[in-house]
């Protein structure tokens, strides 16, 4: 479906920063129009929209993935798109470990390992060291 992804800074956000509407949709075509703001996307999914806004080092950085989706508004004339999913990349579980500090330390001295995660987890593994060893990681 070609979609217009219009926004951010959109006269009313109450209801997501991006509003998301069908090519053809007149309200889509009106909000475009005074803000200028529009961009027309090929889309299969939700997903994909969301990819389209946000895909740009902002999930890099450990953005949450439902916040990101809750930030666009899907119109009614969108409602034949089905939601999607993350891409696995940006896909969330929590796992509970228990580890040695040694080990949490040597985590974080192993840039292949700690620099390949996102930020939010190295901020949990560096909060998770500091508690352990009362240092500064
Ligand atoms: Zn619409």
């Amino acid at each position: 479906m070609r979609v217009n992804v219009i926004g951010p800074n959109l006269p009313d956000q109450s209801k997501g920063s991006f509003h998301v509407h069908k090519d053809t949709c007149r309200d889509g075509i009106r909000l475009d129009r005074m803000t200028g703001m529009g961009d027309i996307v090929e889309v299969e999914t939700k997903a994909d929209a969301v990819l389209f806004v946000y895909d740009n080092g902002i999930l890099e950085e450990g953005a949450d993935w439902l916040s990101c989706f809750e930030d666009l508004y899907f119109c009614p004339c969108c409602s034949d798109l089905p939601d999607g999913e993350a891409p696995i990349e940006y896909r969330r579980v929590e796992v509970t470990l228990e580890l040695r500090a040694a080990d949490l330390e040597r985590i974080l001295a192993s840039d292949e390992v700690f620099d390949n995660l996102d930020y939010g987890a190295q901020s949990e593994l560096r909060r998770a060291v500091n508690e352990l060893t009362g240092g500064d990681a």
